[in-house]
């Protein structure tokens, strides 16, 4: 049976750490982060995950500020929303919580958002950065990956590592930083993705196996080697009648398939989602360094 990666314990870790930031910011009677989140709409997870980002703040000290705009919100007057965020000295980053609805161009969204309160690290220039590894917002969930493995003592140089999925937000940052000449890093990294023939034979291959397809329990016992470490970035609603919310959480890997062959494995939930929240909290304190 697989060692458990637990990503809420860590994540705990390296709030308390904040936590620790924020006094010494006080006692230097300097300025205290504060993270603001842009909701727009009522979809369940999205309410979910920025009530979780703003409660984090709270606990660690942080300001933090929840703008919730109604569905109907113009890309307009989102834009307006944005410039006033990047012109307010209060707010040191935001994030602007996505799906947006389908009337509201996302890319739009993300350009017209300051690149130094960009925490979720999703504008051009911080991708830009990334990959000529200069400082910059790393994006968070693959921030909170690298974390939950450096802080975990996992091991990746050397390693073969197989990232499923080449999405902007992490499938296609985590390779490259996982590839990048770095701690953690210095991996050989092969990326598939939908289009990608046998891909069991690939995953097959990887010492540290990276799911982010948004597929429920697509990577079975079978498609993993042996003594694996596999991180299970999807998460998934799934029906639950017996459960007084109706549903429970599932991941992109099968759970109890894929632990009885690999050596760590991240559950789901309490695997990279509390890491998210970890790398955003952190990227907000560098930029008020910035
Ligand atoms: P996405 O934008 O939908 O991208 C999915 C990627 O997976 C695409 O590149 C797609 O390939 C590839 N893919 C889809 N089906 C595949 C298959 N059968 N075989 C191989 N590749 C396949 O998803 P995302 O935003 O990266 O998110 C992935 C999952 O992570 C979702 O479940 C999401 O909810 C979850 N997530 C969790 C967190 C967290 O904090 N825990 C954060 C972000 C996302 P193509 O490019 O060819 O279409």
């Amino acid at each position: 049976m697989a060692e458990i990666i637990d990503g809420k314990a860590t994540s705990l870790q390296i709030q308390e750490e904040l936590a620790k930031e924020v006094e010494k910011i006080k006692q230097k009677g300097g300025k205290v982060p504060h993270l603001a989140a842009v909701l727009v709409g009522d979809d369940g997870a999205s309410v979910t995950y920025v009530n979780a980002k703003v409660k984090a703040c709270e606990r660690i000290g942080f300001g933090s500020t929840l703008v919730h705009l109604p569905r109907e919100t113009t890309e307009e007057e989102l834009l307006r929303k944005v410039a006033e965020l990047n012109n307010n000295p209060e707010i040191d980053g935001f994030i602007v919580q996505v799906p947006l609805p389908s009337h509201i161009d996302e890319q739009k969204i993300v350009d017209a958002i300051d690149p130094k309160k960009d925490v979720d690290g999703f504008h051009p220039i911080n991708m830009g950065k990334m990959i000529l590894g200069l400082p910059g917002m790393v994006p968070a969930t693959p921030k909170g990956i690298l974390l939950l493995l450096e802080k975990n003592g996992i091991e990746t140089e050397g390693k073969n590592c197989v990232v499923m999925g080449r999405s902007h937000t992490v499938g296609t940052p985590i390779s490259v930083l996982l590839s990048r000449k770095s701690k953690p890093g210095n991996c050989t990294v092969t990326q598939i993705h939908s289009r990608t023939k046998d891909i069991a034979r690939h995953t097959r291959q990887a010492d540290l196996l990276i799911v982010a397809i948004g597929q429920p329990e697509f990577v079975t016992g079978d498609m993993v080697k042996e003594g694996a470490v596999v991180i299970d970035v999807g998460i998934h609603r799934v029906p639950a009648p017996e459960r007084k919310s109706g549903f429970k959480l599932k991941g992109d890997v099968n759970f109890e398939e894929v632990s009885e062959i690999a050596s760590k494995i991240t559950p789901v939930p309490g695997g990279v989602g509390p890491m998210t929240i970890a790398a955003l909290l952190y990227n907000t304190l560098l930029a008020t360094k910035s």
